[in-house]
C-alpha cells in the first residue's frame, strides 16, 4: 500500500463544456468538501478556468495543454501565465490526444512541463502505450522510455498520470497486475532520475476510470490517484469516485500532505 500521499483525483472535460455546465461542479465542490484526504482538480477548457476558479475556491482547476513559450507571437497558444491568471493552478501536459491529434513529440512534452514550472503551475505529465505495443508486450519499455524522454530536470511538484491509449474512452482497462507493474516501474523510472523527488511523485492513472472500478485501482502500491475523462463531467458519476478515494484513504490511513497540484494562486 503507497503510504506517501492523499489521494488525487483530476477529472480532464477534453473539448466539452459551457458556461452552463459549471453547475456540476456545485455537488462536486459539495463532495470534495466531505472528502479531506481527497484532493480535487478539474482540467477545464481554457475558457472556463475563470469563471470556474472565480465560483469555486476550493476546487483546483488547472488546462488541459499549455503552449511551451511565455508569450508572443504564438496565434492561439494559451500560455502558463495566461492559465494562471485566470485561476489555473496545474495544466496537462502531453495528454495522447494531442499526441495524436496535434503531433507533440517527447521532447515538446518536455519543453511544455518544463514550461509549466517556469510560469509556477505544477504539470500533469501524461504517457501511455497503444494496444500494438501493449500487445507486443512492449509496453513498460516503451511507457518508460517515453517517461525518461518528458522528464523535466527537477521534479518538485510534477505529477505523472499513466495512461495508456487503448484504455482512453474505450470502456476497457488493463488488469490490476498490469497497472500495478507499470506504476512500479514509472516509480522506478522517476527516482533513478530524480532521486528522493522521484519517490515523491505522483503516479495517477488514467483510462476509463470509473466509480465502479476506482476504488481497486486507488489501492494498488504506487497509484496515487486517478485521472477522469468521461466520468468527469457529470457530478453524478465523478463523485462517486472521489467518495471511493476518500473511503479508501479512510481505511488505509494515509497521512495528508497537502496539496499537489495547487502551485501558488494566481
Ligand atoms: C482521459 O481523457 O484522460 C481519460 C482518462 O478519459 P476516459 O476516463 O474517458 O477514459
Amino acid at each position: 500500500m503507497t503510504l506517501a500521499t492523499s489521494s488525487l483525483v483530476v477529472g480532464n472535460w477534453k473539448m466539452n463544456g459551457l458556461r452552463g455546465d459549471l453547475a456540476e461542479l456545485e455537488a462536486i465542490a459539495e463532495t470534495a468538501g466531505a472528502c479531506g484526504s481527497v484532493e480535487v482538480a478539474l482540467a477545464l477548457p481554457a475558457t472556463l478556468i475563470l469563471a470556474a476558479s472565480a465560483a469555486f475556491p476550493t476546487l483546483s482547476f488547472g488546462a488541459q495543454d499549455i503552449h511551451a513559450q511565455a508569450g508572443g507571437a504564438f496565434t492561439g497558444g494559451v500560455s502558463g501565465a495566461m492559465i494562471r491568471d485566470a485561476g489555473g493552478r496545474f495544466t496537462l501536459a502531453g495528454h495522447s490526444e494531442r499526441r495524436a491529434g496535434d503531433g507533440d513529440t517527447d521532447a515538446q512534452v518536455k519543453v511544455k512541463v518544463e514550461a509549466a514550472r517556469r510560469d509556477r503551475l505544477s504539470a500533469i505529465l501524461c504517457v501511455g502505450e497503444d494496444a500494438a505495443l501493449r500487445d507486443a508486450g512492449r509496453a513498460e519499455h516503451e511507457v518508460g522510455e517515453q517517461l525518461r524522454a518528458c522528464l523535466p530536470r527537477d521534479g518538485d511538484g510534477l505529477v505523472v498520470a499513466y495512461e495508456p491509449v487503448w484504455a482512453i474512452g474505450t470502456g476497457r482497462t488493463p488488469t490490476l497486475d498490469q497497472i500495478a507493474s507499470m506504476h512500479e516501474a514509472l516509480r522506478r523510472t522517476c527516482v533513478a532520475r530524480l532521486g528522493a523527488t522521484g519517490g515523491a511523485v505522483r503516479l495517477l492513472y488514467g483510462g476509463s476510470v470509473t466509480a465502479a472500478n476506482a476504488g481497486e485501482i486507488l489501492a494498488l502500491d504506487n497509484v496515487d490517484g486517478v485521472l477522469v475523462g468521461g466520468a468527469s463531467l457529470r457530478a453524478e458519476t465523478f463523485t462517486p469516485i472521489i467518495q471511493a478515494a476518500q473511503a479508501l484513504a479512510a481505511r488505509s490511513g494515509r497521512p495528508w500532505q497537502g496539496l499537489a497540484v495547487a502551485g501558488p494562486r494566481a
